[in-house]
């Protein structure tokens, strides 16, 4: 190592740590109150998975998988907090820890990042990737090619200069663990590709380079065992958006669902000809190449696991792997039972006519998020008779129609399948009342989510009809 990077280090040990560290003991007792009453509206939830599909060396590689994640947790809390001992320290109030745990810092994730403890102020915008007294102004002035780099951490140096610091270099300790129990596990891999990934993955880790991982993650197709991990999302960086956040996923393939939605891909061109449409909205070919695949979740670590859970992911992020090799949807089938049991059933026994309760049923949930992702595939990208796409000329009312667009055609794709004979022995009545009760779940997103508009179209134009 050379000198200038000892000094970085240095400052960047002091930077850290984060000056407001009176004890939460002195938390007023009502303020206590509303933390343990807002800790307790998160619904716990067992996730629970079919391991059969695995080897016993399957089996032995996930232990270590779950023990590199764990390492990405704690980047996470050092890029989103800082030095989490110094927040836990004296905290005996067992629901403020609860939701310091959930929140990973003081600030309310789902409530806008306000501050819920006394003592602290409101949440950086770029948390913990810049300095605290770093000014727009003097980063855009600062010429160093580095420094918008997804994986840089930027920090002062003794000179108090900005400097910017490597993710393998500020995170050397954790890093490095995390690539030697990622390559055990590579040792016990029976898939080709999962082993090369691996592989390739813990040396990305080590020098910020995750192309060439990127590459052979898009490769594998084969492997039963999923483990996403690194720098991934950056929406941790509210300042600029550059710097990527730590994170890891341990999945299980449903190899049974996963086999069924190729099947289903497949039948894209033939669905999208008998859209209920003019002839002219059809006459593009929709592409069946896409990696679609449903698993269960074993571990959720850092970035991913703050707030609010992951159920859908789609990855990678790169334009440069994503022009190669397309990219993968991964839809996270024990995690949206969760939201299922937790959140759409008792709305549904609220608002939906109790003899219809019985048709409120997690298999026609799933299909109806299936088909969703499917349904996006569909239907024309190129407006008629001008080169102009549809995104482009829908503008801001973009996101929310294509969202509402793929809810009733992916709803349409299950009915038209049904009606070819690809669901012996379905009720569709099960599809329409739950897809009903899904509108009052996903309307609470509100009106400043793409989500929340299509689900309030959608409930308008059913009201309108009867
Ligand atoms: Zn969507």
């Amino acid at each position: 190592m050379n000198k200038k990077l000892m000094v970085i280090l240095v400052a960047l040990a002091c930077v850290s740590c984060n000056p407001k560290t009176q004890t939460r003991m002195n938390e007023p007792e009502k303020n206590l109150q509303m933390i343990a009453q807002k800790a307790g509206e998160y619904a716990p939830f067992t996730l629970t998975a079919d391991l059969t599909s695995l080897t016993v060396r399957e089996r032995q590689m996930l232990p270590l998988l779950f023990e590199a994640a764990s390492l990405m947790e704690e980047i996470f809390w050092k890029e989103a907090f800082g030095d989490k001992s110094l927040l836990f320290e004296g905290v005996t109030h067992q629901e403020l820890r609860k939701f310091l745990e959930i929140n990973y810092g003081p600030w309310e994730r789902l409530n806008n990042n306000e501050p819920f403890l006394s003592s602290y102020g409101p949440k950086p915008k770029g948390a913990q990737f810049y300095p605290q007294d770093m000014t727009r102004e003097e980063f855009e002035a600062w010429d160093e090619p580095s420094k918008s780099s997804l994986y840089t951490l930027i920090r002062r140096d003794q000179a108090g200069k900005l400097a910017a610091v490597p993710y393998h270099v500020a995170f050397k300790e954790e890093t490095e663990k995390a690539a030697e129990l990622i390559r055990k596990a590579a040792e016990l891999a029976d898939d080709p590709g999962l082993k090369k990934y691996l592989n390739a993955r813990a040396e990305a880790l080590l020098t910020d380079a995750y192309f060439e991982s990127d590459m052979l993650w898009m490769d594998m197709k084969s492997n039963s065992i999923e483990f996403i991990v690194g720098p991934i999302e950056n929406y941790e960086d509210q300042l600029f958006g550059y710097k990527a956040a730590h994170e890891a996923f341990v999945l299980v393939k449903d190899l049974e669902w996963s086999k069924k939605l190729e099947k289903y891909t497949a039948l894209l061109p033939g669905l999208q000809q008998n859209l209920p449409v003019p002839p002219e909205y059809k006459s593009e070919t929709p592409g069946v190449d896409s990696d679609m695949n449903v698993y269960d979740a074993l571990y959720y670590a850092g970035d991913c696991n703050a707030g609010s859970k992951t159920i859908a992911i789609n990855l990678p992020n790169d334009e440069k792997v994503q022009a190669a090799k397309g990219s993968r949807k991964l839809q996270l089938k024990n995690s949206m039972q969760a939201k299922f049991d937790k959140i759409l059933v008792p709305i549904a026994e609220l608002l939906i006519d109790s003899a219809q309760l019985k048709h409120v049923r997690f298999d026609a949930f799933f299909e109806n998020t299936m088909f969703h992702e499917v349904a996006h595939g569909l239907g024309p990208s190129m407006t008629l008779g001008r080169p102009v796409s549809v995104r482009m000329a829908l503008k801001d009312a973009y996101t929310s129609l294509e969202e509402s667009k793929a809810d009733i055609l992916g709803l349409w794709c299950v009915h038209r399948l049904n009606e070819t004979g690809e669901f012996p022995g379905k009720d569709m009545m099960d599809n329409y009342v739950t897809f009903m009760a899904g509108i009052f779940r996903s309307v609470r997103f509100g009106a400043a989510s793409a989500h929340g508009k299509a689900n309030m179209i959608r409930f308008n134009y059913f009201k309108e009809q009867g």
